[in-house]
């Protein structure tokens, strides 16, 4: 399948930046043999998974989408990839992603596009379209995403597939290339919700080599799966944030959402409107946040650790080589978050930029606080849009970070969230997504809400 549509950056899908056959065929043989000898082994061993390129692995390159660490091969699996070989799943290969995870459409990748299956001329979502693409062409039924501001949930909104970011500590870190590490988090993507279930279960839980992992039982996440297949509701509080929504939203996207709320409300769920009036100012901090972390992140990227090396010929100084490395190295989009990250940390404007973004992140949380003490889940549009075409907003940022508008207040206080197929719009035939918010280590819910819908 993965030869018949996944194509090279120029034509096809090109959800894959490496592929490893050999490795596949050698992990499922194995498994073979395991079983052969009576071992028990969980339900998902066997199965294929598509690996976002961001987490590293001990036998294929890791470049997370970016020119800088090309050929780079990790000495070390991260705990991910590690759970993921322990439970027998086949690790395909690595997907492709904006430029260090930086993105929401994959063209900030400096290795080429990734696809929509639905229709080629447009974007599979970012900056995990790989991952998300990859499912949605069925070239992989498993798939790992993470989510910085919406990377898992936005790409498999516009690809109808199932995306959830787990609470924030609830997957470990380790082995992560760090975009910004207080946002950052890896999680489940599938066809089902069922799928997303048993994926979440091999790769969640306490992980001592991150000091963010939570050392907390992960939530049953299967069992709310199997209990929401029953399409039983009755009890569950549902809020309707009443900010994400209406002027500046498609048409189709409205409607789904709309269908998906009355689908909740018939399967016996109470439906309430909630206000989430800090909402609107996610985008804003979180674009202060983010490249704030971005800019101390990347400063490890410097030509004399890792990747790339430009220009050190004898003749220039280490500064010489690095100015030059990260100058060829980075792609646009990089660049512009180093420097406003760089700018908003610096002495004079932190208070006014940095430390202003930490005070509305912590409204924010509040806010989330505020609503769950009268609802179980909030539920929004998980994009505002559908799938955009190739091209259309590559240069125009704002209107890029306008996709990550229902997703971000998730990542800035840490709690579960994921987006669930919904339906296509009228308009254009294309994917829209059912975005649900859960408390902190509530992601059980998620499931519950999910697999009732589905
Ligand atoms: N689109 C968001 C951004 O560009 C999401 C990134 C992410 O979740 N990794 O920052």
């Amino acid at each position: 399948r993965i030869a018949a549509v996944d194509g090279t950056a120029e034509a096809g899908v090109h959800a894959f930046l490496h592929l490893d056959a050999d490795g596949a065929l050698a992990a499922a043989a194995a498994v073979d043999e395991k079983r052969a000898a009576g071992d028990d082994l969980g339900p998902l061993a066997g199965v294929p998974l598509a690996l976002k390129d961001v987490i590293v692995t001990s036998d294929m390159p890791t470049t997370v989408g970016s020119k800088l660490l090309e050929g780079w091969q990790p000495p070390y699996d991260a705990t991910v990839t590690r759970r993921l070989r322990d439970a027998g799943i086949v690790i395909l290969g690595k997907t492709n992603l904006d430029e260090f995870a930086m993105g929401s459409s994959t063209e900030n990748s400096a290795y080429g596009v990734t696809r929509n299956p639905w229709d080629l001329t447009r974007i599979p979502g970012g900056s995990g379209g790989g991952s998300a693409a990859a499912l949605a062409a069925f070239e992989a039924p498993l798939a790992i995403g993470t989510d910085t501001g919406g990377s898992i949930r936005q790409p498999a909104a516009v690809t109808g597939t199932v995306g959830v970011k787990p609470t924030y500590g609830g997957v470990s870190r380790y082995g992560l290339v760090a975009c910004a590490s207080s946002l950052d988090q890896a999680g489940p993507c599938a066809r089902t919700v069922l799928d997303a279930a048993l994926l979440h279960t091999v790769i969640a839980g306490h992980d001592p080599l991150d000091s963010t992992s939570i050392d907390q039982p992960v939530p049953d996440v299967v069992a709310a799966a199997r209990r929401g297949a029953e399409g039983d509701l009755t009890g569950l509080r549902v809020g309707v944030v009443k900010e994400l929504g209406g002027e500046g939203y498609q048409a189709g996207v409205e409607a789904r959402f709309n269908d998906a709320v009355a689908l909740l409300s018939k399967l016996g769920a109470e439906v309430v409107e909630v206000s989430c009036p800090h909402f609107k100012y996610g985008l804003p901090a979180y674009y202060l946040i983010l490249p704030s972390e971005v800019s101390s992140n990347l400063a490890r990227f410097d030509a004399m650790r890792y990747g790339l090396r430009v220009g050190d010929d004898g003749t220039r100084s280490a500064e010489e080589v690095m100015s030059l490395t990260r100058g060829q190295g980075f792609g646009a989009e990089a660049k512009r978050r180093i420097m406003l990250g760089t700018y908003a940390l610096s002495s004079g404007y932190y208070d006014a930029y940095y430390g202003q973004a930490q005070k509305v992140r912590t409204l924010i949380a509040r806010d989330f606080e505020a609503a769950f003490a009268q609802v179980d889940v909030l539920v929004s549009p998980t994009t505002p849009t559908t799938a955009f075409p190739i091209g259309e907003k590559v240069d125009d940022p704002l209107a890029m970070y306008m996709n990550d508008l229902c997703t971000i207040p998730s990542n800035l206080a840490g709690n579960a969230s994921a987006s669930f197929p919904a339906g296509l719009a009228d308009e254009d035939g294309l994917p829209v997504g059912l975005h649900v918010m859960a408390p902190v280590m509530a992601d059980d819910r998620l499931y519950l809400v999910g697999a009732a819908v589905e």
